[in-house]
């Protein structure tokens, strides 16, 4: 099969038929072989009944996923992921503000130019500006933490993969936002980029509140985490860790000096809970313990991950 287009709702009931109606209308018009796998998270309008209706319709072409309650984007997505069995894997949002006419295009990018992923981009949006602004700083700080460097949109709906990129990458919590840099971390590096067209929103309204922009940034923080330290804790908690250690014990050895001179001397009176080194020895060396421990837990945690050998090979002979 050619093509799997996925595609992620959740209350989009007025969108589907033209949505489908569309796509279904390029595949032919191309010759693709394709299936279109709509997974319902959780809606409570009438989006199961509308998609019941359509696949009844097409059972050839038209499969569905529907979960029991609202799960989120990515879980939806990460679904569709494991069901998808074209060459090529289409992911896009549901309300119409992706357009079915880019698929022919990205395919071509997979098939014919090799990438791994291509990212649309919506270079012209048609979002209030309260959305814009803050997504093109989000950008900028995914670009610069992933170090894929040519994304101007990380989490444009509308991405092709080739289907094995999306049978090596689990996406999962908010996730969504950072497909490629998941990707990337997974071993696949022609990441790629398409002016896509965007329209304004259809019908209904955004699943995304402000919050995005906060937990996009925290998710973001955890994958940079993750990529960096998460096979090895220990190299990062252990140097923290064994430098408060070095610093508070050299605090102690401070007071333990100015005390014995304290001591041997008539005139000098050192009183050691009078002392500063005395409570930064004290803070640093638990702080320096707890540092430690936790990566020694971490360490017992990555030792029972089941990816932690998980290894792409691009060649052996
Ligand atoms: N979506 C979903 N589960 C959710 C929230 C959203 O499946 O919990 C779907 C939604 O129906 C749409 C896509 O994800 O197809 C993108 O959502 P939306 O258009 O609200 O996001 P925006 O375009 O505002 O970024
Ligand atoms: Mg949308």
């Amino acid at each position: 099969m050619d093509i799997s287009v996925i595609i992620p709702l959740y209350n989009e009931e007025e969108s589907l038929p033209e949505l489908t109606d569309w796509i279904s209308r390029v595949m032919k018009q191309n010759d693709f072989s394709y299936e279109i796998i709509f997974v319902n998270d959780g809606s409570t309008d009438g989006s199961l009944r509308v998609i019941k209706e359509l696949a009844a319709a097409d059972p050839e072409h038209i499969h569905a996923i529907s979960f029991s309650r609202n799960y989120g984007k990515s879980p939806a997505l990460n679904c569709g992921f494991r069901r998808a069995e074209g060459d090529v894997v289409i992911t896009m949002d549901a309300d119409l503000q992706d357009s079915p006419d880019e698929i022919p295009e990205l395919y071509r990018m997979i098939t014919a130019d090799g990438y791994d992923l291509v990212s649309g981009w919506k270079k012209k949006r048609y979002d209030p500006l309260s959305k814009t602004i803050p997504t093109k700083l989000f950008n900028a700080t995914a670009r610069r933490v992933s170090g894929i460097h040519n994304l101007h949109d990380f989490n444009c709906g509308l991405k092709a993969y080739r289907r094995d990129v999306v049978k090596h990458i689990e996406v999962y919590g908010d996730m969504h936002r950072y497909i490629p840099y998941l990707a990337k971390n997974a071993g696949y590096k022609k990441i790629g980029e398409k002016v896509v067209q965007h329209r304004a929103r259809k019908y209904g309204q955004t699943k995304f509140g402000l919050d995005r922009f906060v937990n996009g940034y925290l998710d973001l923080g955890t994958l940079w985490f993750q990529s960096k330290f998460g096979i090895k804790p220990m190299h990062i908690f252990g140097l923290f860790g064994s430098l408060m250690f070095l610093l508070g014990f050299v605090a102690i050895c401070v007071v333990l000096t100015l005390k014995i001179i304290s001591i041997c001397s008539d005139s000098y009176h050192f009183y050691v809970t009078n002392s500063v080194y005395f409570y930064l020895s004290l803070a640093a060396m638990v702080m320096g313990l707890q540092f430690f421990l936790t990566g020694f837990i971490g360490e017992l945690i990555a030792r029972n991950a089941p990816e932690r050998n998980n290894y792409l090979i691009s060649e052996q002979w």
